[in-house]
């Protein structure tokens, strides 16, 4: 195995303990730094080597994960516009097996979908055996955009934190792995990212002013996001909050906490044939 990383050897580079939400905990989000680092006392270039052992790492599990095919997982990632959610899969997942790897976007309901029940667009994308997917944003819109933007009345979404802890049970008592990823950046942050946008030309596709509506309510944002993860952050599917100023500890977390998740499930090979080291290769017949 390549890489300066080897779980099972040493602790990770990141204190994620330190970012889990535990079940009934609140998370006090003005109070967390989005520049912090916590475990980690390096820079971005000293990151660099120790990111492509997680990687490599990853790409490893991810691999015996697809070979296994006893488990499933999902990650739910969320995060505000330009919070870095597009990025961190990229690097995240960059060089895993596209065919044990899906990660869905859920945008702006269709009509169809707004004609159904909230969880009706999101079930059918979550993981089957062997597979890791990862939710670029997720059923948790609409606790969050819903709730802000007043779509549907406080009765009818704060009834939606109930129904979430319990699909999400359901999925764990059947058998998938859950974590669940807040990207947190400060006011200051978006700003910086969202002028790059707008002054890089090849990023102004990016660009959309409704995100400018948006940013107007962060405070309500952030209010939403404390809630919707103080009420669904359980053993099962626990909430993380990553500091995410940082690109580049936000990438070095996020792929921590998926490695120590993939390997609490003890992947192995599966079993081989008997007899394989009897069997020889023939040479293909002669053409008739
Ligand atoms: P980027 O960060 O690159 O802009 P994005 O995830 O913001 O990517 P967009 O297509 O820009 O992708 O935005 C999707 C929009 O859909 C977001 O504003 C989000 O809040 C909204 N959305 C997602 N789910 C729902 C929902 N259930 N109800 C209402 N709006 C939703
Ligand atoms: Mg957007």
């Amino acid at each position: 195995m390549s890489g300066h990383y080897r779980a099972g050897m040493a602790r990770g580079p990141v204190d994620i303990e330190a970012l889990r939400i535990r079940e009934g905990d609140r998370p006090d989000l003005d109070d967390r730094d989005p520049r912090a680092t916590p475990g980690y006392d390096g820079d971005k270039e000293s990151s660099v080597p120790v990111m492509a052992g997680l990687n490599a790492r990853l790409e490893e599990l991810q691999e015996l994960l697809y070979a296994d095919g006893r488990h499933r997982v999902l990650v739910v990632l969320q995060a505000l516009d330009a919070g870095g959610k597009d990025g961190t899969i990229r690097h995240v997942f960059d060089g895993l097996n596209p065919a044990g790897v899906k990660a869905p976007a859920f945008k702006k309901p269709s009509s169809a979908e707004l004609a159904h029940d909230y969880l009706w667009r999101i079930h059918p994308h979550v993981p089957g055996d062997g597979e890791l997917v990862i939710f670029n944003r997720s059923h948790y819109e609409d606790v969050l955009v819903v709730r802000v933007l007043e779509l549907v009345d406080e009765k009818r979404w704060r009834k939606r934190y109930g129904h979430i802890r319990d699909f999400e049970q359901m999925l764990a008592d059947e058998g998938t792995t859950i974590i669940k990823i807040f990207l947190h950046i400060s006011p200051e942050e978006q700003a910086e990212r969202l002028q790059d946008r707008l002054d890089r030309p090849e990023k102004n596709w990016k660009f959309e002013t409704g995100d400018l509506e948006m940013r107007a309510r962060w405070w309500e944002f952030m209010d939403a996001f404390e809630d919707a993860i103080a009420e669904t952050s359980t053993d099962d599917a626990p909430w993380y909050v990553i500091p995410a100023d940082r690109k580049w500890f936000r990438n070095l977390a996020v792929s921590q906490i998926l490695i120590e998740t993939l390997e609490s499930l003890e992947l192995r090979h599966p079993p081989a044939e008997d007899g394989l080291d009897q069997i020889v290769i023939e040479d293909v017949p002669d053409r008739p």
